[in-house]
Protein backbone atom coordinates (compact mmCIF):
# COMPACT_ATOMS: atom_id res chain seq x y z
CA UNK A 1 0.00 0.00 0.00
CA UNK A 2 1.42 3.47 -0.67
CA UNK A 3 2.06 6.03 1.91
CA UNK A 4 -1.47 7.80 0.54
CA UNK A 5 -3.65 5.18 1.06
CA UNK A 6 -2.31 4.33 4.74
CA UNK A 7 -3.80 7.87 5.45
CA UNK A 8 -7.04 7.30 4.07
CA UNK A 9 -9.40 4.52 4.83
CA UNK A 10 -9.36 1.98 1.82
CA UNK A 11 -10.69 -1.18 1.43
CA UNK A 12 -10.92 -4.64 -1.24
CA UNK A 13 -14.35 -5.87 -1.44
CA UNK A 14 -15.27 -8.47 -3.97
CA UNK A 15 -12.24 -8.07 -5.84
CA UNK A 16 -12.61 -4.21 -6.16
CA UNK A 17 -11.45 -1.21 -3.75
CA UNK A 18 -12.90 1.29 -2.24
CA UNK A 19 -12.00 4.61 -0.57
CA UNK A 20 -14.54 4.33 2.47
CA UNK A 21 -12.52 7.71 4.38
CA UNK A 22 -15.39 10.15 3.74
CA UNK A 23 -18.25 7.34 4.45
CA UNK A 24 -16.76 6.98 7.96
CA UNK A 25 -18.27 10.11 9.62
CA UNK A 26 -21.90 8.33 8.54
CA UNK A 27 -21.49 4.74 8.48
CA UNK A 28 -24.57 3.73 10.21
CA UNK A 29 -22.17 1.45 12.44
CA UNK A 30 -19.35 4.01 13.52
CA UNK A 31 -15.51 4.49 12.79
CA UNK A 32 -14.62 1.42 14.93
CA UNK A 33 -16.63 -1.38 12.86
CA UNK A 34 -15.23 0.23 10.14
CA UNK A 35 -12.07 0.70 10.66
CA UNK A 36 -11.00 -3.30 10.68
CA UNK A 37 -11.72 -2.72 7.15
CA UNK A 38 -9.11 -0.65 6.90
CA UNK A 39 -6.27 -1.80 4.43
CA UNK A 40 -7.54 -6.18 3.76
CA UNK A 41 -9.96 -7.64 2.34
CA UNK A 42 -12.71 -6.92 4.21
CA UNK A 43 -15.44 -8.96 2.22
CA UNK A 44 -16.39 -11.54 4.92
CA UNK A 45 -17.04 -8.71 7.22
CA UNK A 46 -18.67 -6.97 4.71
CA UNK A 47 -21.15 -9.33 4.02
CA UNK A 48 -21.67 -11.01 7.26
CA UNK A 49 -21.80 -7.49 9.03
CA UNK A 50 -25.00 -6.83 6.33
CA UNK A 51 -26.79 -9.87 6.37
CA UNK A 52 -30.37 -8.16 6.43
CA UNK A 53 -29.20 -4.47 4.34
CA UNK A 54 -30.74 -4.54 0.71
CA UNK A 55 -28.12 -5.31 -1.69
CA UNK A 56 -29.22 -2.19 -4.28
CA UNK A 57 -28.52 0.02 -0.90
CA UNK A 58 -25.02 -1.52 -0.16
CA UNK A 59 -24.13 -1.85 -3.97
CA UNK A 60 -25.37 1.69 -4.42
CA UNK A 61 -22.92 2.71 -1.43
CA UNK A 62 -19.93 0.94 -3.11
CA UNK A 63 -20.33 2.36 -6.00
CA UNK A 64 -19.93 6.07 -4.79
CA UNK A 65 -16.34 5.21 -2.91
CA UNK A 66 -14.83 3.02 -5.97
CA UNK A 67 -11.39 3.23 -6.33
CA UNK A 68 -10.59 3.49 -10.18
CA UNK A 69 -7.92 1.21 -12.13
CA UNK A 70 -5.42 3.57 -12.15
CA UNK A 71 -5.53 4.39 -8.05
CA UNK A 72 -6.25 0.71 -6.94
CA UNK A 73 -3.97 -1.25 -9.44
CA UNK A 74 -1.15 -1.20 -6.89
CA UNK A 75 -2.58 -1.70 -4.05
CA UNK A 76 -1.82 -4.70 -1.59
CA UNK A 77 -3.77 -5.76 1.54
CA UNK A 78 -2.11 -5.78 4.60
CA UNK A 79 -2.19 -9.95 4.50
CA UNK A 80 -0.82 -9.93 1.65
CA UNK A 81 1.87 -7.54 2.72
CA UNK A 82 2.85 -9.41 5.51
CA UNK A 83 2.68 -12.73 2.85
CA UNK A 84 -0.25 -14.37 4.40
CA UNK A 85 -2.59 -16.26 2.13
CA UNK A 86 -5.67 -14.54 1.00
CA UNK A 87 -9.06 -17.11 1.67
CA UNK A 88 -12.27 -16.59 -0.66
CA UNK A 89 -15.30 -18.06 -0.51
CA UNK A 90 -18.02 -18.36 -2.45
CA UNK A 91 -20.86 -16.25 -1.85
CA UNK A 92 -23.21 -17.12 -4.80
CA UNK A 93 -25.59 -19.59 -2.13
CA UNK A 94 -28.89 -21.00 -1.76
CA UNK A 95 -28.52 -21.99 1.22
CA UNK A 96 -27.13 -18.37 2.46
CA UNK A 97 -29.89 -16.62 0.34
CA UNK A 98 -32.58 -18.49 2.26
CA UNK A 99 -30.97 -17.92 5.76
CA UNK A 100 -30.80 -14.30 5.03
CA UNK A 101 -34.74 -14.58 3.70
CA UNK A 102 -36.03 -16.52 6.95
CA UNK A 103 -34.21 -14.88 9.58
CA UNK A 104 -34.97 -11.45 7.88
CA UNK A 105 -38.69 -12.42 7.88
CA UNK A 106 -38.27 -13.18 11.88
CA UNK A 107 -36.96 -9.47 12.83
CA UNK A 108 -39.56 -7.71 10.40
CA UNK A 109 -42.36 -9.55 12.53
CA UNK A 110 -39.93 -8.82 15.62
CA UNK A 111 -39.88 -5.06 14.36
CA UNK A 112 -43.68 -4.66 13.66
CA UNK A 113 -44.39 -6.09 17.21
CA UNK A 114 -42.34 -3.68 19.20
CA UNK A 115 -42.81 -0.65 17.22
CA UNK A 116 -39.20 -0.47 15.78
CA UNK A 117 -36.69 -0.18 13.28
CA UNK A 118 -35.46 -3.54 11.49
CA UNK A 119 -31.77 -2.37 12.88
CA UNK A 120 -33.22 -1.52 16.32
CA UNK A 121 -34.84 -5.48 16.76
CA UNK A 122 -31.56 -7.07 15.85
CA UNK A 123 -29.54 -5.43 18.68
CA UNK A 124 -30.60 -6.24 22.80
CA UNK A 125 -34.71 -5.35 23.90
CA UNK A 126 -35.70 -4.01 26.84
CA UNK A 127 -35.65 -7.23 28.56
CA UNK A 128 -32.18 -8.41 27.73
CA UNK A 129 -30.89 -4.96 29.24
CA UNK A 130 -33.14 -5.85 32.64
CA UNK A 131 -31.35 -9.07 32.99
CA UNK A 132 -27.87 -6.83 32.06
CA UNK A 133 -28.73 -5.22 34.85
CA UNK A 134 -29.48 -7.52 37.11
CA UNK A 135 -26.18 -9.66 36.70
CA UNK A 136 -24.16 -6.14 37.10
CA UNK A 137 -25.51 -5.50 40.43
CA UNK A 138 -24.78 -8.96 41.58
CA UNK A 139 -21.85 -9.04 40.09
CA UNK A 140 -20.87 -5.35 42.16
CA UNK A 141 -21.93 -7.08 45.10
CA UNK A 142 -19.62 -9.64 44.45
CA UNK A 143 -16.71 -6.70 44.14
CA UNK A 144 -17.40 -5.42 47.02
CA UNK A 145 -16.74 -8.49 48.71
CA UNK A 146 -13.44 -8.82 47.23
CA UNK A 147 -12.29 -5.65 48.22
CA UNK A 148 -13.45 -6.02 51.38
CA UNK A 149 -11.01 -9.44 51.20
CA UNK A 150 -13.67 -11.69 51.79
CA UNK A 151 -12.31 -15.66 50.65
CA UNK A 152 -15.61 -16.25 49.34
CA UNK A 153 -15.35 -13.54 46.61
CA UNK A 154 -11.99 -15.40 44.94
CA UNK A 155 -14.95 -17.90 43.49
CA UNK A 156 -17.91 -15.20 43.49
CA UNK A 157 -16.44 -12.46 42.21
CA UNK A 158 -14.50 -14.24 39.05
CA UNK A 159 -17.69 -15.95 38.21
CA UNK A 160 -20.15 -12.80 38.00
CA UNK A 161 -17.42 -10.70 36.31
CA UNK A 162 -17.42 -13.67 33.84
CA UNK A 163 -20.82 -13.93 33.52
CA UNK A 164 -21.22 -9.99 33.10
CA UNK A 165 -18.54 -9.81 30.46
CA UNK A 166 -19.44 -12.19 28.61
CA UNK A 167 -22.97 -11.11 28.19
CA UNK A 168 -22.12 -7.60 27.24
CA UNK A 169 -18.20 -7.77 26.07
CA UNK A 170 -18.65 -10.34 23.44
CA UNK A 171 -22.24 -8.53 22.11
CA UNK A 172 -20.72 -4.95 21.68
CA UNK A 173 -17.53 -5.90 20.18
CA UNK A 174 -19.89 -7.54 17.65
CA UNK A 175 -21.66 -4.38 17.46
CA UNK A 176 -24.52 -6.41 18.51
CA UNK A 177 -25.48 -4.83 22.01
CA UNK A 178 -26.98 -1.37 20.67
CA UNK A 179 -27.36 0.80 17.36
CA UNK A 180 -25.62 3.32 18.87
CA UNK A 181 -22.14 2.53 17.92
CA UNK A 182 -20.63 4.47 20.63
CA UNK A 183 -22.10 2.42 23.42
CA UNK A 184 -20.86 -0.83 21.51
CA UNK A 185 -17.30 0.46 21.28
CA UNK A 186 -17.61 1.62 25.05
CA UNK A 187 -19.09 -1.21 26.89
CA UNK A 188 -16.04 -3.60 26.32
CA UNK A 189 -13.72 -1.37 28.70
CA UNK A 190 -15.72 -2.41 31.66
CA UNK A 191 -14.46 -5.57 31.89
CA UNK A 192 -10.67 -5.52 31.95
CA UNK A 193 -10.06 -8.97 32.44
CA UNK A 194 -10.76 -10.45 29.13
CA UNK A 195 -8.61 -8.76 26.41
CA UNK A 196 -8.19 -5.41 24.71
CA UNK A 197 -10.76 -4.49 22.80
CA UNK A 198 -8.28 -3.23 20.12
CA UNK A 199 -6.86 -6.76 20.32
CA UNK A 200 -9.70 -8.91 20.35
CA UNK A 201 -11.01 -7.20 17.48
CA UNK A 202 -8.16 -8.43 15.32
CA UNK A 203 -8.23 -11.81 17.35
CA UNK A 204 -12.26 -12.74 16.87
CA UNK A 205 -13.45 -10.10 14.32
CA UNK A 206 -10.94 -10.10 12.04
CA UNK A 207 -9.86 -13.22 12.37
CA UNK A 208 -11.46 -16.13 13.88
CA UNK A 209 -15.26 -14.75 12.66
CA UNK A 210 -14.55 -14.68 9.05
CA UNK A 211 -12.32 -17.89 8.67
CA UNK A 212 -13.19 -20.39 11.53
CA UNK A 213 -10.73 -23.26 11.64
CA UNK A 214 -8.98 -22.49 8.52
CA UNK A 215 -5.54 -22.87 8.56
CA UNK A 216 -2.79 -20.19 8.66
CA UNK A 217 -5.92 -17.61 9.10
CA UNK A 218 -8.02 -18.21 12.12
CA UNK A 219 -5.27 -17.33 14.63
CA UNK A 220 -7.43 -19.56 17.15
CA UNK A 221 -5.86 -22.55 15.40
CA UNK A 222 -2.37 -21.15 16.22
CA UNK A 223 -2.29 -20.04 20.15
CA UNK A 224 1.43 -21.00 21.71
CA UNK A 225 1.40 -23.50 18.91
CA UNK A 226 4.67 -25.09 20.05
CA UNK A 227 2.79 -26.17 23.47
CA UNK A 228 -0.72 -27.37 22.57
CA UNK A 229 -1.86 -28.40 19.06
CA UNK A 230 -5.63 -27.90 17.82
CA UNK A 231 -5.14 -28.19 13.83
CA UNK A 232 -3.35 -30.66 11.43
CA UNK A 233 -2.15 -27.38 9.64
CA UNK A 234 0.37 -27.40 12.76
CA UNK A 235 3.44 -29.28 12.45
CA UNK A 236 3.51 -31.71 15.85
CA UNK A 237 6.10 -31.00 18.10
CA UNK A 238 7.30 -33.74 21.08
CA UNK A 239 5.55 -31.52 23.56
CA UNK A 240 2.26 -32.00 22.26
CA UNK A 241 2.52 -35.51 23.50
CA UNK A 242 1.28 -34.41 26.86
CA UNK A 243 -1.35 -31.72 25.95
CA UNK A 244 -4.17 -34.30 27.10
CA UNK A 245 -3.10 -34.95 30.11
CA UNK A 246 -5.54 -33.61 32.82
CA UNK A 247 -2.92 -31.37 34.74
CA UNK A 248 -1.83 -29.79 31.34
CA UNK A 249 -5.18 -28.85 30.20
CA UNK A 250 -5.95 -27.43 34.26
CA UNK A 251 -2.60 -25.34 33.72
CA UNK A 252 -3.53 -24.63 30.02
CA UNK A 253 -6.86 -23.70 30.86
CA UNK A 254 -6.40 -21.46 33.99
CA UNK A 255 -2.68 -19.68 32.71
CA UNK A 256 -3.92 -18.87 28.94
CA UNK A 257 -6.24 -15.57 29.39
CA UNK A 258 -3.47 -13.72 31.54
CA UNK A 259 -0.58 -14.93 30.34
CA UNK A 260 -2.19 -15.47 26.28
CA UNK A 261 -4.79 -13.35 25.06
CA UNK A 262 -4.57 -10.52 28.12
CA UNK A 263 -0.99 -9.89 27.82
CA UNK A 264 1.44 -12.14 25.52
CA UNK A 265 -0.34 -12.04 22.83
CA UNK A 266 -1.23 -8.45 22.85
CA UNK A 267 2.45 -7.60 23.35
CA UNK A 268 3.27 -10.16 20.17
CA UNK A 269 0.91 -8.16 18.16
CA UNK A 270 2.00 -4.70 18.76
CA UNK A 271 5.97 -5.49 18.41
CA UNK A 272 4.98 -7.70 15.12
CA UNK A 273 2.39 -5.90 13.81
CA UNK A 274 0.73 -9.21 13.50
CA UNK A 275 -1.85 -10.81 15.41
CA UNK A 276 -0.58 -14.90 15.86
CA UNK A 277 0.88 -14.20 12.25
CA UNK A 278 -2.40 -14.54 10.88
CA UNK A 279 -4.02 -11.46 11.23
CA UNK A 280 -2.07 -7.97 10.59
CA UNK A 281 -2.68 -5.09 13.17
CA UNK A 282 -4.68 -2.17 11.59
CA UNK A 283 -2.41 0.71 11.14
CA UNK A 284 -3.06 3.22 13.74
CA UNK A 285 -1.56 6.75 14.81
CA UNK A 286 1.46 6.78 17.67
CA UNK A 287 -1.11 8.45 19.81
CA UNK A 288 -3.24 5.78 19.52
CA UNK A 289 -0.98 3.05 19.85
CA UNK A 290 0.82 4.48 22.92
CA UNK A 291 -2.54 4.41 24.60
CA UNK A 292 -3.03 1.12 23.96
CA UNK A 293 0.22 0.05 25.15
CA UNK A 294 -0.68 2.28 28.41
CA UNK A 295 -3.79 1.44 28.91
CA UNK A 296 -2.97 -2.60 29.10
CA UNK A 297 -0.11 -1.80 31.36
CA UNK A 298 -2.41 -0.32 34.06
CA UNK A 299 -5.22 -2.12 33.82
CA UNK A 300 -2.38 -5.19 34.73
CA UNK A 301 -0.92 -3.24 36.98
CA UNK A 302 -4.12 -2.36 39.00
CA UNK A 303 -5.59 -5.97 38.98
CA UNK A 304 -2.72 -7.45 40.79
CA UNK A 305 -1.49 -4.63 42.45
CA UNK A 306 -4.82 -3.52 44.60
CA UNK A 307 -4.47 -6.32 46.99
CA UNK A 308 -1.15 -5.20 48.20
CA UNK A 309 -2.54 -1.68 48.95
CA UNK A 310 -5.45 -2.66 50.86
CA UNK A 311 -5.31 -6.31 52.30
CA UNK A 312 -3.87 -6.63 55.70
CA UNK A 313 -1.88 -9.68 55.42
CA UNK A 314 0.68 -10.69 53.23
CA UNK A 315 -0.75 -13.94 52.34
CA UNK A 316 -4.02 -12.99 51.59
CA UNK A 317 -2.97 -9.68 49.32
CA UNK A 318 -0.80 -12.77 47.15
CA UNK A 319 -3.86 -14.94 47.02
CA UNK A 320 -6.08 -12.17 45.69
CA UNK A 321 -3.80 -11.15 43.44
CA UNK A 322 -3.72 -14.18 41.94
CA UNK A 323 -6.57 -16.53 41.89
CA UNK A 324 -9.14 -14.53 40.63
CA UNK A 325 -7.08 -14.34 37.49
CA UNK A 326 -6.87 -18.51 37.53
CA UNK A 327 -10.56 -18.77 37.92
CA UNK A 328 -11.82 -15.84 34.91
CA UNK A 329 -9.13 -18.13 32.73
CA UNK A 330 -10.64 -21.19 33.31
CA UNK A 331 -14.37 -20.09 33.06
CA UNK A 332 -13.29 -18.53 29.67
CA UNK A 333 -11.53 -21.47 28.13
CA UNK A 334 -13.95 -23.90 29.27
CA UNK A 335 -17.00 -21.77 27.28
CA UNK A 336 -14.55 -20.89 24.15
CA UNK A 337 -12.95 -24.06 23.43
CA UNK A 338 -15.72 -26.16 23.05
CA UNK A 339 -17.89 -24.73 20.35
CA UNK A 340 -15.33 -25.34 17.70
CA UNK A 341 -12.25 -27.50 18.57
CA UNK A 342 -14.41 -30.71 18.37
CA UNK A 343 -13.18 -34.02 16.11
CA UNK A 344 -16.53 -33.04 14.13
CA UNK A 345 -15.81 -29.51 13.65
CA UNK A 346 -11.64 -28.82 13.98
CA UNK A 347 -11.40 -29.77 10.11
CA UNK A 348 -14.28 -29.34 8.12
CA UNK A 349 -14.61 -26.46 5.20
CA UNK A 350 -16.41 -25.10 2.64
CA UNK A 351 -16.69 -22.60 -0.21
CA UNK A 352 -19.97 -21.75 0.58
CA UNK A 353 -19.04 -19.13 3.60
CA UNK A 354 -22.36 -20.15 5.10
CA UNK A 355 -21.94 -23.60 4.88
CA UNK A 356 -18.30 -23.26 6.22
CA UNK A 357 -19.86 -21.49 8.86
CA UNK A 358 -22.31 -24.24 10.29
CA UNK A 359 -19.68 -27.06 10.07
CA UNK A 360 -17.24 -25.62 11.53
CA UNK A 361 -18.95 -24.77 14.62
CA UNK A 362 -20.85 -26.86 17.29
CA UNK A 363 -23.51 -25.98 19.59
CA UNK A 364 -24.53 -27.47 23.32
CA UNK A 365 -27.50 -27.25 25.85
CA UNK A 366 -29.56 -25.63 23.28
CA UNK A 367 -33.02 -24.85 25.24
CA UNK A 368 -30.87 -24.65 28.39
CA UNK A 369 -31.25 -21.30 30.66
CA UNK A 370 -28.02 -22.35 32.89
CA UNK A 371 -26.10 -22.86 29.83
CA UNK A 372 -26.94 -19.40 27.74
CA UNK A 373 -26.64 -17.48 30.89
CA UNK A 374 -22.72 -18.98 31.60
CA UNK A 375 -21.77 -18.95 28.52
CA UNK A 376 -23.54 -15.82 27.57
CA UNK A 377 -24.89 -17.23 24.57
CA UNK A 378 -22.04 -18.89 23.11
CA UNK A 379 -23.92 -22.47 23.60
CA UNK A 380 -25.93 -21.10 19.69
CA UNK A 381 -22.46 -20.68 18.38
CA UNK A 382 -23.35 -21.72 14.67
CA UNK A 383 -26.59 -19.04 14.42
CA UNK A 384 -23.80 -16.67 16.11
CA UNK A 385 -21.45 -17.26 13.29
CA UNK A 386 -23.74 -16.90 10.57
CA UNK A 387 -25.09 -13.53 12.12
CA UNK A 388 -22.40 -12.35 14.41
CA UNK A 389 -24.30 -8.38 14.58
CA UNK A 390 -27.22 -9.97 16.18
CA UNK A 391 -27.94 -9.70 19.90
CA UNK A 392 -27.32 -12.94 21.20
CA UNK A 393 -30.88 -12.77 23.19
CA UNK A 394 -32.42 -13.58 20.02
CA UNK A 395 -30.71 -16.69 18.92
CA UNK A 396 -32.85 -18.94 21.27
CA UNK A 397 -35.46 -18.07 18.59
CA UNK A 398 -33.61 -18.50 15.33
CA UNK A 399 -31.74 -21.37 16.43
CA UNK A 400 -34.64 -23.72 15.29
CA UNK A 401 -35.26 -21.68 12.07
CA UNK A 402 -31.35 -22.34 11.09
CA UNK A 403 -31.78 -25.71 11.84
CA UNK A 404 -34.79 -26.49 9.74
CA UNK A 405 -32.73 -24.63 6.81
CA UNK A 406 -29.51 -27.03 7.78
CA UNK A 407 -32.13 -30.28 7.64
CA UNK A 408 -33.59 -29.07 4.26
CA UNK A 409 -30.73 -27.99 2.29
CA UNK A 410 -28.07 -31.00 3.62
CA UNK A 411 -25.94 -29.32 5.72
CA UNK A 412 -25.00 -30.83 9.04
CA UNK A 413 -25.89 -29.40 12.39
CA UNK A 414 -24.02 -30.07 15.27
CA UNK A 415 -24.57 -30.09 18.75
CA UNK A 416 -24.39 -31.93 22.35
CA UNK A 417 -26.10 -32.27 25.33
CA UNK A 418 -24.82 -29.57 27.22
CA UNK A 419 -21.30 -28.79 28.96
CA UNK A 420 -20.30 -32.04 29.88
CA UNK A 421 -21.10 -33.69 26.85
CA UNK A 422 -18.72 -30.62 25.00
CA UNK A 423 -16.09 -30.69 26.65
CA UNK A 424 -15.78 -34.55 26.54
CA UNK A 425 -15.42 -33.96 22.25
CA UNK A 426 -13.06 -30.82 23.12
CA UNK A 427 -10.81 -33.67 24.90
CA UNK A 428 -11.18 -36.07 22.38
CA UNK A 429 -9.72 -33.44 19.88
CA UNK A 430 -7.22 -32.57 22.44
CA UNK A 431 -6.22 -36.45 22.31
CA UNK A 432 -6.05 -36.86 18.71
CA UNK A 433 -4.32 -33.95 17.92
CA UNK A 434 -1.36 -35.09 20.40
CA UNK A 435 -0.32 -37.51 18.31
CA UNK A 436 1.97 -37.05 15.20
CA UNK A 437 0.65 -37.18 12.15
CA UNK A 438 3.85 -38.90 10.67
CA UNK A 439 2.98 -41.85 12.60
CA UNK A 440 6.55 -41.47 14.51
CA UNK A 441 7.26 -39.53 17.74
CA UNK A 442 10.07 -39.36 20.29
CA UNK A 443 10.68 -42.13 23.12
CA UNK A 444 9.37 -39.73 26.03
CA UNK A 445 8.61 -36.66 27.01
CA UNK A 446 11.61 -36.13 28.83
CA UNK A 447 13.59 -37.12 26.26
CA UNK A 448 11.71 -35.63 23.45
CA UNK A 449 11.41 -32.44 25.41
CA UNK A 450 15.12 -31.83 25.56
CA UNK A 451 15.73 -33.11 22.36
CA UNK A 452 13.09 -30.64 21.42
CA UNK A 453 15.08 -27.98 23.17
CA UNK A 454 18.15 -28.59 21.64
CA UNK A 455 16.54 -28.02 18.39
CA UNK A 456 16.66 -31.78 17.61
CA UNK A 457 13.92 -34.57 17.21
CA UNK A 458 14.65 -38.34 18.28
CA UNK A 459 12.84 -40.06 15.40
CA UNK A 460 11.08 -43.67 17.52
CA UNK A 461 8.38 -45.60 15.42
CA UNK A 462 6.30 -46.02 18.66
CA UNK A 463 3.03 -47.24 16.68
CA UNK A 464 2.41 -49.78 19.20
CA UNK A 465 2.09 -47.94 21.77
CA UNK A 466 -0.60 -45.67 19.88
CA UNK A 467 -4.08 -46.59 21.46
CA UNK A 468 -7.09 -46.64 19.19
CA UNK A 469 -8.65 -43.47 17.66
CA UNK A 470 -9.80 -41.28 20.04
CA UNK A 471 -13.96 -41.41 19.53
CA UNK A 472 -16.09 -38.32 19.46
CA UNK A 473 -18.53 -37.34 22.24
CA UNK A 474 -21.81 -38.44 20.46
CA UNK A 475 -23.87 -35.37 18.95
CA UNK A 476 -27.22 -35.24 20.27
ZN1 LIG B 1 -18.11 -14.02 18.44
Amino acid sequence: MTNAAKERLVTKIHDKWYDLTDFEKVHPGGPVSLGLAAGRDATVMFESHHPFTHRRVLDAILEKYELNESLSRDLKTLEEQHGIVEHQFNWESDFGDALKFHVREYFQAEAKRRDVSLAAAIKAPPERWYELTLIGAICAVCFISFIRGDWISLLTFPVSAWVLGVNTFHDAAHFALHTNWRINSMVPYIVPYFSSPFTWYHQHNIGHHSYPNVGHRDPDLVHYFWLKREHKSVEWQPTHKVQHWPWYIVAWWMLALEFGLATMNDFWMVFYKVYNDSVPMKTVSRTRFLLHVAGRVLTMVVIHLWPFLVLETRTRSIVFAIVPYLVFSGLFMMNTQINHLTPECAHETNKDWYKHQVITAQDFGVNSRFCFLLSGGLNYQIVHHLFPTVNHHHLVKLQPIVARLCEKHGVPYKHVAGYVAAIKAHHAHTISMSYNDKKKQSESFLISGTVWLLGGQVEVDVEAQKPGPAKAAGSS
